[in-house]
């Protein structure tokens, strides 16, 4: 991915990993083993894998002037 200017202060802005504090490898502290993701509104859980439809991934991405945080859709990743 090119690298973006921020869209507020037009700094470069650096990835960022998002730590998702709602899948945990120990059940207390947020682990980055788990790739944010999305998936259509409608999107409903698999009977059997149990597993909601993904569309793909999101990639974060930091302003570290003024701390503006984007996230762009990687779709079938
Ligand atoms: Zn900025």
């Amino acid at each position: 991915m090119k690298p973006r200017d921020c869209p507020d202060c037009a700094t470069a802005m650096r990835p960022i990993k998002v730590l998702d504090a709602t899948h945990t490898a120990t059940g207390s502290s947020p682990s980055a083993h788990f790739e944010l993701a999305y998936a259509a509104p409608d999107a409903e859980r698999s009977f059997f894998m149990r597993a909601i439809k993904q569309e793909g991934t999101l990639r974060a991405m930091l302003c570290p002037d003024c701390g503006r945080a984007l996230l762009y859709a990687i779709p079938g990743a």
